[in-house]
């Protein structure tokens, strides 16, 4: 089955199960086999890479550079400027410093990795010239929560195209205010960590719920993320059986006694709770 897709408010229509990149380039597999583990998920459908400036210092950009080369067409890019290059001419330098790694002419999305400590004003010019000169088609933020989204609005920001967050079975707080936030003003919402970097996998009540569907834990916690309306997940695997675990994970839908019995696993927030990062 294809995975299903969201659609961005630009148009863009991209898979809302895709592929992370943070500790790729850290030694723990070798370049080619993490670049392989890419190019397999892009050929399952996970055809969204998420990757930062910041991973493995740029390490993670190459080997995604490395993965798509030659598919561009196919893929839909997501990397990140970190906060303290955020001014307008370092957001430019910084971009133009990923395009090389990343071996492309354009980035789809570029994200402000979090809040620092320059005016979003400031990094809001530096997108726009990033757009004009072709060398992004939007942009967007992450770890945002809703009083920074509605600081964003008024600093300009409202061509902001989604908003990347921490959002996985342990960490619903967003589904008390940012979630129904962003689905009114229809700004996506990119869940990170969607199996809280690989710790649910050994999760025994989401074990019993996979039994019932002769899937894995980390499918059951990926097909959880999935089922929010627009939500789009980027689990990161290096490993090749983790990444076709993953890709399958798009076929399962959770039946209401599966969502209910989550619920009293992993309790849904019951008062607002600050936006939590990793
Ligand atoms: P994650 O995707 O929740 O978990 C990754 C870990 O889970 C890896 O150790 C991986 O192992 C393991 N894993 C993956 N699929 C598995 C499966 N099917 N069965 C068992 N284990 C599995 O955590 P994450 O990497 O922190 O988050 C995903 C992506 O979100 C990142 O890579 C990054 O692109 C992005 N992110 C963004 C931010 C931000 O501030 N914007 C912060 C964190 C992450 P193997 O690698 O060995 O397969």
């Amino acid at each position: 089955m294809p995975i299903k897709t969201v659609k961005l408010p630009n148009g863009d229509v991209v898979p809302a199960l895709g592929q992370g990149t943070w500790m790729m380039g850290e030694g723990r597999r070798t370049r080619s086999e993490e670049v392989r583990a890419l190019q397999l998920g892009i050929d399952l459908g996970m055809t969204l890479l998420d990757t930062a400036e910041m991973y493995a210092d740029g390490l993670a950009e190459e080997i995604t550079g490395d993965a798509i080369a030659g598919r561009r067409d196919e893929i839909y890019l997501v990397t990140k400027v970190l906060p303290n290059h955020a001014s307008r001419s370092a957001t430019i330098a910084a971009c133009e410093r990923s395009l090389k790694r990343l071996k492309v002419e354009t980035i789809d999305l570029y994200l402000l990795h979090w809040r620092g400590g320059y005016a979003l004003e400031d990094t809001i010019t530096g997108f726009d010239a990033l757009l004009k000169a072709g060398k992004i088609r939007s942009w967007g933020v992450s770890n945002f929560d809703v009083e920074d989204m509605e600081d964003l609005g008024e600093a300009g920001g409202k061509a902001c195209a989604a908003n990347q967050v921490l959002y996985n079975l342990t960490r619903r707080g967003i589904e008390y205010d940012l979630i129904p936030w962003s689905a009114e003003r229809e700004i996506p919402l990119m869940a990170y960590s969607p199996i809280e970097q690989g710790r649910l996998v050994r999760n025994s009540e989401l074990q019993r719920i996979a039994d019932r569907h002769r899937a894995t834990p980390a499918q059951i916690a990926l097909a959880f993320v999935l089922q929010q309306p627009g939500m789009i997940a980027i689990p990161k695997a290096g490993n090749e059986d983790h990444v076709r675990d993953n890709a399958a994970a798009a076929d399962i839908t959770l039946t209401p006694e599966d969502l209910r019995d989550l619920d009293l696993a992993f309790p849904p927030p019951r008062r607002r709770q600050p936006l939590e990062m990793i």
